[in-house]
């Protein structure tokens, strides 16, 4: 008998014989003490019997094991398979829409249409000590890295990790080099070839001696300027992270850019008009950044306006607080397609009209990282033969109290 029982069985016997007690000392008979007695044990022998069934009954209830590995496995945002022997035995939720509804029960080789992973996980040969890198699950561009593990019980767990995010940045960096390197290339190449022309006996004629240097002095500009985006570019990028902090009013600024542009002449300048509302709010904002990035948009316009065009910059409050930026222009337009990669390096829509303007294939993309840094978005609308829109709305300094929402009991449990 377990000592609980016992100890509970001897607590009902003392509470009954003191019950019996009590009625037999309070006048009744010794029947009723008896009945008094019996009763008292026959209540708690009861009671202890409900007692002890109680615990198996609303007491914690033995886990589903099964039920908890799934809701386990498919919080888990990554492909995770179990494998026994040739089949899938398991699959979370990203695993299934990866591979398919089907996986379930299939074979291997059904399940992962990539015959020499397969063959790895079905067979009896030892694991492999690196991840298996696939190609085309899913979508075709699309890679991962297979890791494997064992349970005791020799099932395979799989896992995949995404790596096409990691596979594009890399590529992205590489591509930027060539680029970067194929762009420099072009004008050293050709100074080169007319430092030579010089040296011979061209260099005596004062006439192709002046149009040469013109066009090396063109080139040097050329590869200057790519110099000065690129390394505003990285140092842009690297105060990514880094919140900007001075209060910067965006109609001033405008005038200022306005002022450095005029002063330094061009014929286009006179086209350009701007504007901004009184009292702006303030955005907070690295103030060379900014300019640079409004430099850049009027830049555009007015390179890709039709001469003699208007360009117009403005600044004002949109109608959801954000503080935006707009230039406009009557240009050529951009086709539809090529706008969502304007602002990938060195993407031109012409790349012979950009070059031959002096364009270096940076100024949507340093605008695109000034934008992010400062928490703000880019828009650009164009339509080919009409012109071409492009702004930037910014947070203002100090974003306007929301309305008070209205006391209904929710909100109050909410808040409190
Ligand atoms: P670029 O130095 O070539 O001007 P950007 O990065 O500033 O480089 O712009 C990328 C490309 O976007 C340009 O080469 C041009 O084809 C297109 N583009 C940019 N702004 C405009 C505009 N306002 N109108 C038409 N095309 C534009």
């Amino acid at each position: 008998m377990p000592p609980r029982f016992v100890q509970r069985l001897s607590g009902a016997l003392v509470i009954a014989l003191v019950a019996a007690a009590a009625v037999y000392t309070v006048g009744a008979s010794i029947d009723a003490a008896a009945v008094t007695l019996v009763g008292g044990i026959a209540a708690g022998l009861a009671a202890m019997g409900i007692r002890s069934a109680a615990p198996a009954a609303s007491g914690p209830v033995a886990p589903d094991v099964d039920r908890v590995l799934d809701e386990v496995l498919d919080g888990i945002a990554e492909p995770v398979l179990l494998v026994r022997g040739k089949r899938v035995s398991c699959a979370n939720q990203a695993a299934r829409s990866l591979l398919g509804r089907h996986i379930v029960d299939e074979d291997i080789h059904i399940a992962i249409r990539h015959p020499a992973a397969a063959d790895r996980l079905a067979g009896d040969a030892p694991l492999p000590g690196r991840p298996i890198e696939l190609v085309g699950l899913g979508t075709p561009d699309q890679r991962w890295e297979m890791r494997i593990g064992e349970t005791s019980d020799g099932a395979r767990i799989v896992h995949l990790v995404d790596q096409s995010g990691r596979y594009a940045a890399e590529k992205m960096r590489v591509d930027f080099v060539a680029n970067a390197s194929h762009e420099l290339r072009t004008p050293l190449a050709s100074i080169l070839g007319f430092v030579e022309t010089l040296s011979d006996e061209a260099g005596e004629d004062p006439g192709l001696r002046a149009r040469f240097l013109k066009v090396m002095f063109d080139e040097a500009q050329r590869m200057q300027r790519l110099i000065e985006d690129l390394i505003s570019l990285s140092r842009i990028e690297g105060e990514k992270y880094r919140l900007p902090d001075e209060r910067i009013d965006m109609g001033e600024l405008l005038e200022d850019v306005y002022a450095e542009l005029a002063a330094g002449g061009g014929e286009r300048v006179v086209d350009v008009s701007i504007g901004f509302e009184d009292d702006l709010p303030a955005v907070i904002g690295d103030e060379v950044q900014l300019s640079q990035l409004v430099h850049n948009l009027i830049g555009n316009a007015m390179k890709y306006g039709r001469p003699g065009s208007p360009v117009s910059a403005t600044v004002g409050v949109d109608g959801s607080g954000m503080v935006r930026f707009t230039v406009a222009d009557e240009g050529e337009g951009i086709p539809p397609q090529h706008i969502p990669r304007l602002t990938e390096r060195f993407y031109r829509v012409d790349a012979g009209r950009s070059r031959s303007i002096g364009g270096t294939g940076l100024g949507l993309a340093i605008v695109k990282h000034i934008v992010e840094r400062h928490r703000g978005r880019l828009d650009i609308a164009s339509t080919v033969g009409v012109g071409t829109t492009v702004s930037v709305a910014f947070p203002p300094a100090d974003p306007k109290p929301a309305k008070p929402a209205p006391a209904t009991a929710e909100a109050a449990v909410i808040k409190g």
